[in-house]
């Protein structure tokens, strides 16, 4: 048993063409459990911690741009290997390499609005949710969502 959680986050772009839905429902039917969902804006400070890792690529202006220039719809997922597992379904991170039959390879077109972000591991999970909602410094099940029972 490795329950991890996750971070999960429909960009401006997923958002605007009506995909939470989509992207829900295929995180469900996949079988993991949302803990935690808000559609809220993501302010410069915020987006460029989100993003740091990539604060010195020459992408990353315009990337910070973008995460801030609409809502975004920021979620808690759990379940088995979720990490490893919910990368798998999102896709490459570049169109032209996420194969069909995951969300980026039915969904998005270009490299810089793909739709959809989940974290990469253990450490940036954390992080996220942490810069997000402020909470859940945990990774494993203490409960420090308002849902038990789920
Ligand atoms: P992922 O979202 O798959 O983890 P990265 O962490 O490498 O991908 O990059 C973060 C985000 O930055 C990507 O989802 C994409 O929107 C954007 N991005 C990555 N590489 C480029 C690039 N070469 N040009 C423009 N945008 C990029
Ligand atoms: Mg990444």
């Amino acid at each position: 048993m490795t329950l991890q959680r996750t971070f999960i986050m429909v960009k401006p772009d997923g958002v605007k063409r009506g995909l939470i839905g989509e992207i829900i429902k295929r995180f469900e039917q996949k079988g993991f459990t949302l803990l935690h969902a808000e559609l809220m804006t993501v302010d410069r400070t915020k987006a460029e911690y989100h993003y740091m890792e990539h604060q010195n690529k020459p992408f990353f202006g315009e990337l910070v741009d973008f995460i801030t220039s609409g809502a975004v719809f920021a979620m808690v997922w759990e379940g088995e290997n979720i990490i490893e597992v919910s990368r798998l379904m999102i896709g490459k991170t570049s169109p032209s390499e996420a194969m069909p039959g995951t969300i980026r390879g039915d969904f998005a077109a270009k490299k810089e609005e793909n739709v959809i972000h989940g974290s990469d591991s253990l450490l940036s999970a954390e992080r996220e949710i942490e810069n997000f909602f402020g909470l859940l410094k945990r990774r494993n099940l203490e409960d420090d969502f308002p849902f038990e029972g789920r």
